[in-house]
């Protein structure tokens, strides 16, 4: 299995469309503060490998990252790219997982207005 940051391509950019990802073995993560296992790459790394003029936040996008404790993968993604999660799963070889959703991973177009001013 891989854990790596991904972005969900829903229109093609730069001849790439869907999943566009970094992978890194299991073997080869970076144990993180906490104890998960992380792909060192970050979004904005993978984001230029795509050598786009569009918004870097534009682009919905997630992370698989493994949970050590809890022996499962854990799918951070955005709400709007949920119905591609089969796809994400397979690409990233993943048996056991969860998803979960943080700030990090949500385009503008998900963003809840009212709860920013909560
Ligand atoms: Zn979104």
């Amino acid at each position: 299995m891989f854990v790596g940051p991904f972005f969900y391509l829903e229109h093609t950019i730069s001849g790439t469309q869907g999943l566009f990802a970094d992978f890194v073995d299991l073997k080869h993560a970076e144990k993180q503060p906490l104890g998960m296992l992380d792909n060192p790459v970050s979004h904005q790394t993978l984001f230029d490998r795509l050598q786009t003029n569009i918004e870097y936040m534009d682009i919905p996008r997630g992370r698989v990252i493994f949970d050590p404790i809890k022996h499962e993968a854990v799918v951070y993604m955005d709400t709007c790219i949920e119905e591609h999660l089969s796809e994400i799963v397979r690409a990233f070889k993943i048996s056991n997982y969860r998803v979960e959703h943080d700030e990090h991973y949500v385009c503008p177009g998900c963003w809840d207005l009212d709860a920013m001013w909560e």
